[in-house]
């Protein structure tokens, strides 16, 4: 199946502007493609970034039957564009489609709609140090029927929009909070698909930390709350006395991030030990009064790597590393920024060119 191609005369495009806002300023073009139960997928397309028209009864609306991913284009030194390991956000794709009981799209369809779009759309991948054309795969069920099942009808779209460079001037340390009260995802549930169900679930408890001037919510394992999870939209790991990197094995309900993925991967040949295992909160937070945590640090498309500063378990706060940046964090954050703007080498082949 082909792509058709309906582009804005080149006089009409525009380009990155000086300023943008991450989610609010969005290129000229998007994709889409329809479904219909016993056509299959059909009329894909890009075209100009436009408005989609829905009945007020679509699914989506009533019972969120919708998934998304997240991956960026890098624009090189040399005015190239790389993307970091966009089939493994295509087949996260389709794996949350499956546990929605959406259907699949083509990996490489999906893979061909990506890369025509932003190499349509190239003037928006911003030049600035640390930014990013962000890339928005998304997926709704669109059938107009109030009755509850699966839709018969779907739309996958993708939408890209500049990011600027996640923090200002170098890496800064987060505060987060670790929710006592409320929780994510449960194992059986959805927490592992790229769901925005999971999002809306998320909102109150980032409220109400926020309102104690958290900026993230650490979550805990839904059936014991006990066992740590995740971060927001990151995944997060422990460093041990400088060398040896622990992140939360997947559980069912931990989001399986690529960049987690990539760490587990890159760790090692940096000089790191990395394991994953079940990480128990008290246990966790002694080991940070102890001094035996030396860093803490989340992992996500959006921020890449994120220090974690300060962590606080029913008002009681813990300081990781004096609340600064430690070397660990740094130096990961360093080699995989390296590998997506191609000043290291990519070896493990995570790069392919737009
Ligand atoms: C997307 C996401 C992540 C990070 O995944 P990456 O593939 O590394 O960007 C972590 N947690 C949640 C809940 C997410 O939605």
């Amino acid at each position: 199946m082909s792509i058709e191609m309906k582009p804005l005369e080149s006089a009409e495009r525009g380009s990155c502007p000086e300023e943008f806002s991450f989610g609010g300023t969005f290129s000229d073009h998007m994709f889409t493609q329809d479904y219909v139960e016993g056509k299959g997928w059909h009329d894909a397309l890009i075209s100009p970034y436009h408005t989609l028209s829905l009945d007020p009864s679509a699914a989506v609306f009533h019972y969120s039957q919708e998934i998304f991913e997240g991956l960026k284009a890098y624009r090189q030194a040399d005015g190239t564009i790389n993307l970091f390991r966009p089939e493994e956000n295509i087949k996260r794709f389709n794996r949350s489609a499956k546990r929605m009981v959406m259907p699949e799209v083509d990996e490489q369809l999906h893979m061909d709609a990506i890369k025509n779009l932003v190499s349509l759309d190239q003037k928006w991948v911003p030049e600035q140090d640390g930014s990013s054309l962000y890339i928005r795969p998304t997926m709704i069920a669109t059938s107009p029927k109030l009755g509850l099942g699966a839709s018969a009808n779907y739309k996958h779209f993708i939408i890209t929009g500049p990011a600027g460079a996640y923090f200002e001037g170098g890496l800064s340390p987060i505060s987060v909070y670790v929710a006592d009260e409320y929780r994510r995802a449960v194992k059986g549930g959805v927490g592992e698909a790229k769901t925005g169900g999971n999002y809306a679930a998320s909102l109150y408890a980032s409220e109400e930390v926020a309102k104690l001037g958290y900026s993230q919510v650490l979550w805990l394992d839904a059936v014991e709350g006990r066992f740590i999870e995740e971060v927001g939209a990151m995944n997060i790991c422990f460093v041990y006395e400088g060398k040896r990197i622990v992140t939360p094995a997947l559980s069912g309900s931990i989001l399986p991030g690529i960049t987690r993925d990539s760490i587990l991967k890159l760790a090692p040949a940096i000089g790191y030990e990395i394991s994953e295992s079940r990480l128990d909160i008290e246990q966790t937070l002694s080991d940070i009064e102890s001094g035996k945590i030396t860093e803490v640090f989340g992992c996500g498309t959006a921020a890449v790597i994120s220090p974690v500063g300060k962590l606080c378990l029913k008002g009681k706060e813990y300081v990781i590393n004096n609340n600064e940046t430690g070397s660990v964090s740094k130096h990961l954050y360093d080699e995989l920024t390296g590998i997506q703007y191609g000043t290291r080498e990519d070896r493990f082949g995570w790069i392919q060119k737009v």
